[in-house]
């Protein structure tokens, strides 16, 4: 046995009195007004009286007469025409327009209220609506892609971002892996706590970042590492910025703003490895994280770089890469 909803419900949200809203109806018949006590009432099947009347008309405007929720309810007609119906409240600019998720029985799909914008114009629904959808999902991609405690990139966005980099033979060409790690790091969390080594964490990400050009993609990969992809560079040129990169954060002043505490100099090691010479990105970052370590060993805050084989055989099927460093 099928049970059908026996009313379709749209949430106009607390209006101000004298809020002048339009009603846009898919079908006129049984469409009502109701304040939200009679809205309780209606739906717990007791008695109750329409304060707003019927709707006859589609479209209607509707002046509230006084402040509180109220519903347009649709109610007792065929399951496929209340399944159908489709209210749209035309709610002026400022004023809260309906709210979508208030909508109760078993029916989903109506566009539950449309914003008059900002010129006033009534734009047309469904524009509406798949923009709003389209911010959202902006919204929540924004969210799944970005490091919470720097604001970087993180690990996702920087995987999709190396993928793209091979997928395009011309780009891989000239484009620069850099990772760096910060030295000691641990001894900042040991000596300060981890509040302060956050704190540390973000404004490394922020030097980073600002002392790079604008096409350059910076993303925390890790607990306290960070890479850089750089196109359009030579070799030369990566290691430059690798470089401007580990004297800017040994230059920079670490001063936690919540406690005052002054960590001093915080230092990087860095890795760098042109995409050409790699046969995938996690052959990519391989290689520069040997480079990095290899800065490590030779005593930190450093930069190695990752350089083509001299026999300039390609590097999918050359031998080991000959590394070499620049001294910090
Ligand atoms: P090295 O110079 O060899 O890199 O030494 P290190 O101490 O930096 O390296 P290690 O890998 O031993 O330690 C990394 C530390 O980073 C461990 C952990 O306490 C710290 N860390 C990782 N992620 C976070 C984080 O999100 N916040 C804070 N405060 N610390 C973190
Ligand atoms: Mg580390
Ligand atoms: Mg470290």
């Amino acid at each position: 046995m099928k049970t059908y909803p026996r009313y379709k419900r749209y949430d106009l949200g607390k209006q101000q009195a004298g809020t002048v809203i339009e009603i846009v109806l898919s079908c006129v018949n049984n469409v009502r007004l109701m304040d939200h006590a009679n809205f309780t009432r209606y739906a717990e099947a007791k008695s109750y009286k329409f304060i707003g009347g019927r709707i006859e008309k589609s479209p209607t405007r509707l002046t509230i007469p006084m402040s509180g929720n109220w519903h347009v309810v649709v109610d007792k007609i065929g399951f496929q025409t209340l399944a159908n119906s489709n209210v749209r409240a035309l709610v002026p600019n400022g004023a809260r327009a309906a709210n979508a998720a208030a909508q109760t029985g078993a029916i989903s799909g109506a566009v539950q209220g449309v914003t008059v914008d900002e010129s006033g114009a009534r734009p047309d629904s469904e524009a509406h609506v798949v923009t709003r959808i389209l911010n959202e999902l902006n919204t929540y991609k924004q969210i799944a892609n970005t490091d919470v405690l720097t604001g970087l990139a993180n690990r996702r966005a920087f995987d999709a971002r190396m993928s793209g980099i091979f997928s395009d033979p011309q780009t891989r060409a000239a484009t620069a892996l850099i990772i760096t790690d910060i030295d000691h790091f641990k001894s900042f969390n040991d000596t300060y706590g981890h509040a302060v080594g956050d704190a540390v964490l973000k404004i490394v990400a922020t030097t980073v970042q600002q002392s790079l050009p604008d096409n350059a993609f910076s993303a925390r990969t890790g607990g306290e590492e960070f890479a850089v992809i750089v196109e359009s560079v030579s070799v030369a040129e990566a290691r430059d910025l690798a470089e401007t990169v580990r004297r800017a954060v040994e230059t920079a002043a670490f001063v936690d703003e919540a406690t005052g505490t002054d960590c001093g100099q915080v230092t990087l090691s860095l890795g760098v490895c042109m995409a050409a010479l790699a046969r995938d990105p996690g052959d990519l970052y391989a290689k520069a994280d040997a480079a990095l370590y290899d800065s490590k060993n030779a005593g930190r805050n450093r930069t190695t770089v990752v350089t083509e084989a001299s026999d300039e055989r390609p590097a999918e099927t050359s031998v080991e890469p000959v590394i070499y460093s620049v001294t910090g």
